[in-house]
């Protein structure tokens, strides 16, 4: 966001507002932390504000502070609605488009309220009052900390509720730090960790908290389900409703199950379909210049990053795992250069 729009929404801000955040469905920890941490500083600064995602978050951030206050629209759309008719600000984050929150999306697209997106994303929707969008940003938390930064120089992050939100969108979004960072953003860590708290336990709260189900259903996925391509250095993993009923798990709780893909020594990109309840829902990563984003914005409905992109399918796992194969020699022909 250039400065001088910065300073308007900074300016708009200067008294008591209406503020309602929102974030893509199936929240991560970027999507928690970066509204989160504009929650908790937009409250210091005595506005009214209220987060709302269009479905539930993962267990695993149930300790984030200020997530108890989180609305789900799957739950109360109603409050919801309420919330964002009364908005004077909506602050859309980690999300290249409204069409990505569904209904929630369609309620906001109703009003004329101002909204600033901030995001990382590949291919953005350009028609917001207010962006600050860098697809090469670690995370939103990155592009979040640059805000208030500028607002504030770095004073805000010495409270550690926020900093604890920032570095944790950070940490997740680039894998315990394994992709996307760069001097600048340790830079950015390096001050928030001036904060008093115990990043170790961030850490361990994060990466270390499964259910015992879930490591149970990423034995069965490597043992059963993964099928190995080495001549297009792929690795494909799927699961099916049944799996989901067998395991006792929601689409949550597969999260992270497709990167153990990218450990195989030559295997370059990823693939993991899992069969919803109405769709098939498609998660792709890559190492190098395999940029699955292509993949999954031609073929499956979606976008995202690079490295890490999903999509969607409509006509059955059979479907969506034979359409991923017939496109796989020309993808990997055109990708394949420098990896
Ligand atoms: P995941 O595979 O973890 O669901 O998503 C990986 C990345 O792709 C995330 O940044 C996510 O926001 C993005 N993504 C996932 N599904 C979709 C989709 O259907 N459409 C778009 N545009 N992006 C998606
Ligand atoms: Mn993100």
């Amino acid at each position: 966001m250039p400065a001088n729009e910065l300073l308007e929404v900074k300016e708009f801000l200067n008294t008591p507002k209406k503020v309602f955040i929102t974030s893509h469905r199936n929240p991560d920890g970027d999507a928690l932390g970066s509204s989160l941490a504009l929650y908790h500083y937009l409250r210091i600064n005595g506005h009214t504000v209220s987060i709302a995602f269009p479905s539930e978050f993962p267990s695993v951030y149930k300790w984030m502070i200020g997530s108890e206050f989180i609305l789900i629209y799957d739950n109360d759309p109603e409050i919801i609605n309420e919330r964002i008719k009364e908005a004077e600000l909506i602050f859309f984050l980690d999300a290249n488009n409204l069409s990505r929150i569904d209904k929630l999306g369609e309620e906001i697209e109703k009003y004329d309220v101002p909204i600033v997106h901030i995001d990382h994303h590949m291919n953005p929707d350009t028609s917001f009052t207010y962006s600050y969008v860098d697809p090469k940003a670690s995370s939103t938390c990155d592009l979040v900390f640059d805000v208030l930064t500028g607002w504030e120089e770095t004073s805000f992050i010495d409270n550690e509720v926020i900093s604890t939100c920032l570095y944790t969108g950070i940490l997740t979004d680039t894998g315990t730090f394994s992709h996307n960072t760069n001097p600048v953003l340790f830079e950015k860590i390096s001050r928030l960790l001036q904060a008093p708290f115990d990043h170790i336990s961030i850490q361990s709260l994060v990466n270390n908290s499964l259910p015992e189900k879930n490591l149970r259903l990423l034995g069965y996925c490597l043992y059963k389900r993964l099928e190995v391509i080495p001549e297009y250095k792929t690795g494909i993993i799927f699961l099916t409703k049944s799996d989901f009923a067998k395991f006792d798990i929601q689409r949550g709780d597969t999260e992270g199950i497709v990167n153990y893909i990218l450990k195989i020594k030559d295997i370059d990109i990823a693939v993991f379909f899992t069969q919803q309840p109405t769709i098939i829902k498609i998660s792709f990563r890559s190492l190098g210049d395999f940029n699955v984003e292509e993949i999954a914005r031609q073929y499956f409905n979606g976008g995202g990053h690079k490295n890490a992109s999903g999509g969607s399918h409509f006509k059955g796992l059979k479907s969506a795992m034979e359409l991923f194969k017939e496109k796989l020699p020309e993808f990997f022909k055109k990708h394949k250069t420098n990896n």
